[in-house]
């Protein structure tokens, strides 16, 4: 499904020809809901045309589903952020609505870029990350998100503003966002992990899982898998059937040794499965050794594992995006292999339906040391059985935590929790961490 003609103002036409009828709904006021009305904008389409609804946004339109409904979109553009599985939606659709997304309406604009497609229940925005460095390496009008970084829609725009289209995009697709993208159609296919996650939206694991395979489904030309990927082999193995081309790879993959691809700049053994899967699909799109050096040389993305440096013997590691359990130990394993003194984990914040009994093993490091913290941080030193200070704050803990590092510690923020009991994201939390570093550091200065 993709616009024969040039994406400008005359597709408003085929836009109607493809079901996307007016008035147009945008259910959800976020990043990709803005993004996508101004490309609604930028198209032609009266402001007239298109109701924005958001439950909690002061901005949209309408905060109240009913009077949302009164004024009768015919298309709903749902967020990932809001289920589809919400009765008002279900309801919309059943009375013969259409529900599409940002991401379906924006890849109906492409033409002959070449997608990569990566998912995952970890490792999907480091992957992203490396891809894109790879692929602006060789091809400079490259474009990489989705789930990360800027909307598609956004990328629409700017090429409507005279952007130069990319040659290589690198999406970054969520299961939600999996779940609304009936025109999915890509080259490769990535997936780089698949563990319990977002339990609180699936009713069973098997979907969570079986949703993410939609991707490899649309996939031409090869699907790349992490053999070390968590439960991905296995289920893969199990559910999937077609003639796509299928590459398993991790860090053993004999093509890392032929190209000699040893090491990279990322913190953690994990990371080289992660540029195996990049080194992989480099190698499926006919990448250069260009891409593969820019690749290695990826330093990695703030807040996931990212070194904060030394100050006066004790290591700083802000891992705050790590919200699933297997993000936590692969945190820990990761600095583990690096450092033999005590570690200091803060973990905490909010639950989504985790099963924290898993980092029950932990109890075997007798140097580490736990603090919790946040909405979540009591019940969690009840699950994992681990004892250790508890504060309602992560700035209560960093504050107690001051007074009791010595040269030699490290300090590991890998909450487990989701940040929304006390942040606004998970960025802002690591801010947090990061402003309190840099605190410690004035202080050392001046005495
Ligand atoms: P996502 O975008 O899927 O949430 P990220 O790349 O942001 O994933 O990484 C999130 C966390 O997952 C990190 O804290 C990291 O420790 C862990 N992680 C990343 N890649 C892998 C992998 N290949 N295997 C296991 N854990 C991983």
């Amino acid at each position: 499904m993709k616009f024969k003609r040039q994406f400008d103002k005359s597709d408003v036409m085929s836009v109607q020809e493809l079901g996307f009828r007016k008035p147009f709904g945008i259910v959800g006021f976020g990043v990709t809901g803005r993004a996508l009305l101004k490309l609604f904008l930028k198209l032609g389409y009266q402001r007239s045309d298109i109701i924005t609804f958001d439950d909690k946004d002061l901005e949209a339109d309408e905060r109240n589903s009913d009077s949302f409904l009164e004024k009768k979109p015919k298309t709903l553009f749902v967020s990932p952020g809001v289920p589809l599985k919400t009765p008002w939606i279900q309801a919309f659709k059943a009375h013969g609505g259409r529900i599409s997304s940002e991401l379906e309406f924006s890849f109906a604009a492409l033409q002959a870029e070449r997608v990569v497609g990566i998912t995952g229940s970890l490792g999907k925005s480091t992957t992203v990350s490396l891809l894109n460095e790879g692929a602006k390496s060789i091809d400079p009008h490259a474009f990489a998100g989705g789930n990360l970084g800027e909307p598609l829609a956004s990328y629409c725009l700017h090429v409507m503003e005279g952007r130069p289209r990319a040659q290589f995009i690198i999406l970054e697709l969520s299961s939600y966002q999996l779940e609304n993208f009936n025109n999915l159609d890509i080259e490769v296919a990535g997936i780089t992990y698949l563990s319990p996650n977002h339990l609180e939206r699936y009713s069973s694991l098997e979907n969570y899982y079986k949703t993410k395979l939609f991707l490899p489904k649309r996939a031409q030309k090869a699907i790349v898998l992490n053999k070390n990927g968590g439960d991905l082999e296995r289920f893969f193995t199990d559910h999937f059937s077609g003639t796509t081309p299928v590459f398993w790879t991790d860090r053993h993959d004999s093509l890392m040794q032929q190209l000699q691809v040893t090491h990279c700049e990322l913190v953690g053994a994990h990371n080289l499965d992660n540029l195996a899967l990049g080194v992989r699909i480099a190698q499926v799109l006919n990448w250069d050794a260009r891409a593969i050096t820019a690749m290695q040389k990826y330093k990695g993305l703030p807040h996931r594992l990212e070194n904060l440096g030394n100050l006066n013997g004790v290591t700083f590691v802000n891992d705050s995006k790590a919200t699933a359990l297997e993000s936590v130990e692969q945190a820990i394993q990761s600095v583990r292999s690096q450092h033999q003194g005590r570690i200091h984990l803060l973990l905490g914040g909010k639950d989504k339906g985790l099963h924290w009994e898993k980092l029950r093993p932990l109890n075997q490091d007798a140097q580490l040391d736990c603090t919790y913290f946040g909405e979540f941080g009591e019940t969690i030193r009840d699950r994992i059985a681990r004892p250790g200070r508890y504060f309602p704050k992560l700035g209560l803990a960093l504050l107690d935590l001051e007074k009791r590092i010595c040269p030699g510690d490290l300090v590991l923020l890998s909450p487990g929790g989701t940040s929304l009991d006390e942040f606004k994201s998970f960025e802002d939390r690591g801010h947090f961490f990061k402003t309190w570093v840099s605190s410690l550091e004035k202080l050392s200065k001046k005495s």
